[in-house]
């Protein structure tokens, strides 16, 4: 386990101008992730969700506003290797073995191979993924690859985990089964979570609140908390409680009236 690192977000705007279009991503976007919590961020798509992550990993630069990881700007967090990150492509290198994949963050940070060795089988064993060490990307399935691209996310011991849509390619099924896994795994590393995602569903299942986020300027609209106890459980996608909170996010979602002027 690792120590969590927070996450501020205060008064992020971000506009995108070319070719006569002018895109406001994030209009005054302020989200707090307190040390270990798990939050999840839906919105519909375009609306500036991997615009926010982007900003918050340091990727992009913000118009206005501020970032902090665990109380260091972004760009620092990331050279430390405090923050870990997955896609919804797990953009994995076709040429290297499945622990050559999940290395890759290291040797970018310029780390010590040797004794990560252990540490890399440990997580493929975390991710459900032993005794594929050795195998290409090629050979796996969907699934597995975004298995991978998790490892290799887990791999700096992050203090704070982004995952970007990372089942999204997934079938409803074999997502289902991430969501239960990605649970535990979370809960093994101890790190801060923000998980972008457009299933309502994934987002109560495993966080602690959801920012419901509208485009046009981009913005968070509500922070809901989810109230179910943890370890959750398969069963809980079948309460009335959890259609209920289902319910009033989908209606946030598609609230029209919640657009700016
Ligand atoms: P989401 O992840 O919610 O689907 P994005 O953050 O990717 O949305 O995009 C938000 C808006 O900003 C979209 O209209 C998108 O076209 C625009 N956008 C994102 N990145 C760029 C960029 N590099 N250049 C121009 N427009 C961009
Ligand atoms: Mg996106």
């Amino acid at each position: 386990m690792t120590a969590p690192a927070g996450l501020t977000l205060t008064g992020l705007s971000r506009t995108f101008r070319g070719r006569g279009k002018v895109v406001e991503a994030l209009r005054d976007v302020s989200l707090d992730c307190p040390a270990g919590s798990f939050t999840a961020l839906i919105g519909p798509s375009g609306c500036g969700k991997s615009t926010m992550l982007r900003v918050a990993l340091g990727l992009e630069t913000p118009d206005a506003g501020r970032v902090t990881i665990g109380g260091q700007p972004p760009g620092s967090a990331r050279a430390a290797g405090v923050t870990g990150v997955a896609f919804q492509d797990a953009a994995l290198l076709p040429w290297r073995t499945v622990e050559q994949n999940v290395a890759l963050p290291l040797e970018v940070l310029g780390r010590d191979l040797g004794p990560a060795a252990a540490r890399i089988r440990d997580l493929l064993a975390l991710v459900g993924l032993a005794g594929h060490e050795r195998a290409l990307p090629g050979e796996l399935s969907g699934g597995m690859r975004q298995r991978v691209a998790i490892a290799r996310a887990l791999v700096t011991e992050p203090r704070m985990l982004f995952l970007d849509e990372p089942f999204g390619a997934l079938d409803q099924i074999l997502r289902r089964q991430m969501n239960i896994e990605l649970q535990r795994i979370w809960g093994e590393t101890g790190a801060t979570a923000l998980l972008v995602t457009h299933g309502i569903d994934e987002a109560i299942f495993l966080a602690d609140r959801v920012a419901v986020m509208q485009g046009g300027p981009g913005r968070i609209v509500e922070l809901v908390e989810v109230p179910f106890p943890r370890p959750r459980t398969p069963g809980l996608f079948a309460e009335d409680a959890f259609h209920r909170l289902e319910d009033r996010l989908a209606g946030l979602l598609h609230d029209d009236s919640a657009h700016a002027a």
